[in-house]
């Protein structure tokens, strides 16, 4: 089969290798689309790979071609997304269900061959099928979806309350649609970017602030000019800004989850975290997206929103569709920062268009 194979920092190679053998309890996928994974940057264009020669991409969608022995849940012509975590299945954190906790897990795509490539072979507990009516190209989107399930979940949300969502990204975009599928009160949403706050907007979101707004603190004062504060405040865009801000926007008693994962350091003032004793509030981070009854609920639960329009997408949020053979091409725009706005898709089979 081809493939894009990683050899070094750069180096990404459109070339031809073995095409794997599903073994026992494991299924062939014919891949049809990978996106690229901000988590995929800095293994192609820095030295954040764990070994050379390796076939990068875990968020993808495909056709099942193979079953190996014992192979009972998928069958060949099933469409599937893949749940790239393979945990040990033997740890303490793996026996509590909490899947992204163990310490000795493997990954499809980052720590054995990903799906980059014409063919990949994975367990079939890690083969999430999906409905025929859904297009292969939103499959390869379920990752951040449950990311962002997984992420609500960390908190007691609970129906009617008011939420805050820090940053449209994908994540933050996801966030905000379960947010209001599960019933929230309001979702007021921040980010600096207009065009994201106005696509927030047509997808549900309640409020929109632009925190570059030299009046966004106006826009956040009550009738009484107090500070307006939310029952449940999530953080996706793992920016140094946006993660103080949580402090500032929760309620006393509230929660806050961190989803966004940071990238610099990150220094509190003493008034800054001495809210954390002041409001009693509640801190807490949130890991991938698998729980009990492996891969766990929110795999179950995105297959069945996508089917059902309870989560909406559409090409919008798409900057480019590539062939696996301009891989190298794909990163080589990575490498300019602010060009690539939205998900690049790799695409491994030769349909014409968008499936
Ligand atoms: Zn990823
Ligand atoms: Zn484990």
């Amino acid at each position: 089969m081809k493939a894009g194979v990683l050899h070094g920092k750069e180096q990404i190679l459109f070339e031809e290798v073995e095409t794997p053998v599903p073994g026992p309890g494991e299924v062939l996928v014919r891949v049809m689309y990978t996106g690229i994974c901000g988590s995929d940057i800095p293994r192609v264009n820095g030295e954040a790979a764990h070994y050379y020669p390796i076939i990068l991409g875990h968020e993808f969608s495909g056709e099942v071609v193979e079953t190996g022995e014992g192979v009972s849940g998928v069958r060949p012509g099933d469409r599937i997304a893949g749940a790239p975590l393979l945990p040990c299945m033997n740890c303490e954190h793996c026996e509590n269900g909490d899947y992204a906790l163990c310490g000795d897990y493997s990954f499809i795509g980052s720590r054995r061959d990903g799906s980059f490539a014409e063919y990949v072979v994975l367990p079939e507990a890690n083969a999430i099928r999906f409905d025929e009516s859904v297009p292969y190209w939103k499959g390869a989107f379920f990752e951040p979806i449950t990311v962002a399930l997984h992420g609500i979940r960390r908190l007691p949300f609970k129906p009617g309350s008011s939420v805050a969502v820090l940053g449209i990204g994908n994540i933050g975009f996801f966030t905000l649609q379960w947010l209001k599928a599960l019933g929230a009160g309001s979702v007021t949403v921040f980010d600096i970017n207009d065009e994201r706050l106005e696509l927030a907007r047509q997808y549900g979101a309640d409020e929109c602030i632009n925190t570059c707004d030299p009046d966004f603190a106006v826009q956040l004062q009550d009738g009484q000019g107090r500070r307006r504060e939310f029952d449940f405040v999530y953080e996706t865009a793992g920016n140094t800004a946006t993660i103080k801000q949580t402090f500032g926007l929760v309620k006393k008693k509230g929660a806050v989850c961190l989803i966004g994962t940071p990238t610099r350091e990150l220094t509190f003032s003493v008034e800054e975290w001495e809210a954390l004793n002041r409001k009693e509030f509640t801190l807490t981070g949130s890991w991938m997206s698998y729980s009990s009854g492996f891969p766990g609920q929110e795999w179950k639960e995105t297959a069945e929103a996508i089917r059902s329009g309870t989560i909406r997408f559409d090409e919008s949020l798409l900057y480019r569709v590539m062939p696996l053979q301009d891989i190298s091409d794909a990163f080589g725009m990575f490498r300019t920062p602010g060009k690539v706005k939205g998900k690049v898709l790799i695409q491994s089979g030769n349909q014409e268009g968008l499936q």
